[in-house]
């Protein structure tokens, strides 16, 4: 099977931009990438894109397809049997797929729920998006996480142990929680919470296996010693001062920032259900957060696109918000693209396969209704979202 995409304009990923192109797929690969127009096998299946963009497929680096959006999503966590937690997820990983995001990491499941939809993605069982699944978040006792299926381990020994669980369950990555954040009750965002040895532990452990890392850090000494620790990606990052910056340069470790979280949190507020305490918390935050990732920006530290979706009001398939909400703090369009594509690919060790329109990459394309660098809100609207190729196959196509 010979796709070809022809007559539009193609936002490549690493830096160029065609104002019209071609891009031909065979099987699940890209095969040809080229300026203008190019010859095309007789037998392809060709799309116009006349109006339309083309970019690589989105890659969210943090997500919870366990959480549902709802404005209190850890009280419905304790509704839910596990079978109906799963029916969830897969329904919120078909959303996140319609949305245009073909790759995901799951920041934390709910008793493997997260790497039951990955297999079932992996072996055409249901639509979703590539899962890089992290099993259960680890994270100290009565820690942040805990009642949303949080493995709760103290000392390095425990935490060691509860690594080793996660990688026996199947994991892609570790994830440990390094701070206090806005969701659990009593939990402050800026207090450290397992020590920089505990994380040494999990990122050690991790590592040995071949898994990349990421910390839940969000209070500037939980973020210091999190990198310390080797982790590889700071999550939220909300309190970042010179130093936390310097490191993360020095080492090389990447920022997810997620402002969606603290926008839908807000936006909704106690009137829309979201408990007292998370709005308090995140109104305390939010100004300390952005300051944060501009200052991160500013220093050129890497920045890939995370959501956080499933956290209140946050739902999967609005995932591209968050590329909107970048450019507001001061990231151009073609940056937040790129951090949502060829950074998020670098971010999670997928750079080889995804990430950029090139020939011998995977075929994961979205075609855009509308022109998201001089209009970044055309990718809020799901409509807008005309074409999800996945691995070359067409999983959503509404050009005619
Ligand atoms: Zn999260």
């Amino acid at each position: 099977m010979i796709t070809a995409f022809v007559n539009g304009p193609v936002f490549v990923g690493d830096g160029r931009f065609f104002d019209k192109g071609t891009v031909i797929v065979e099987g699940e690969r890209i095969v040809r990438v080229a300026e203008g127009n190019a010859s095309i096998p007789v037998d392809a299946h060709r799309i116009d894109l006349c109006d339309r963009m083309l970019l690589p497929g989105f890659i969210d680096c943090h997500v919870h397809l366990c959480l549902d959006g709802s404005a209190n999503p850890e009280a419905a966590v304790s509704r839910y049997n596990l079978p109906m937690l799963t029916l969830q997820a897969s329904e919120f990983a078909r959303n996140t797929l319609m949305a245009g995001v073909t790759t995901v990491r799951d920041m934390g499941g709910i008793e493997f729920v997260d790497i039951t939809i990955r297999d079932a993605v992996r072996n055409g069982l249901i639509p979703g998006p590539r899962i890089l699944a992290s099993g259960r978040l680890v994270c100290m006792t009565g820690g942040h996480g805990w009642q949303i299926g949080g493995r709760e381990a103290d000392g390095p020994h425990e935490v060691r142990k509860a690594v080793r669980e996660q990688i026996r369950a199947g994991c892609d990555v570790v994830k440990l929680m390094a701070t206090g954040g806005v969701l659990t009750p009593g939990s402050e965002p800026g207090s450290p919470q397992m020590t920089e040895e505990e994380l040494r532990a999990g990122v050690e452990e991790a590592h040995k296996a071949g898994r990349i890392t990421a910390a839940h850090a969000q209070g500037t000494q939980g973020i210091k010693n999190a990198i310390r620790a080797g982790i590889d990606s700071i999550e939220h990052g909300i309190f970042l001062d010179e130093e936390a910056i310097a490191l993360l340069a020095e080492r090389n470790v990447a920022l997810i920032p997620t402002l969606s979280a603290p926008i839908n949190i807000l936006r909704g507020g106690v009137e829309s259900g979201v408990p007292e305490e998370a709005v308090e918390k995140t109104a305390q935050v939010k100004k300390s957060h952005f300051k944060s990732i501009v200052m991160a920006k500013e220093a050129e530290i890497t920045i890939a696109m995370g959501t956080d979706a499933g956290t209140p009001l946050n739902r999967h398939g609005e995932n591209l918000n968050e590329i909107k909400h970048m450019t507001e703090i001061g990231f151009s369009p073609e940056q937040a693209l790129r951090a949502a594509t060829q950074t998020a690919a670098k971010i999670l060790l997928l750079e080889e396969e995804l990430g950029v329109i090139e020939e011998g990459k995977l075929a994961d394309l979205v075609a855009v209704r509308g022109d998201p660098l001089a209009e970044i809100d055309v990718l809020t609207d799901p409509d807008n979202i005309q074409l999800v190729m996945q691995a070359g196959h067409l999983v959503k196509e509404e050009i005619q």
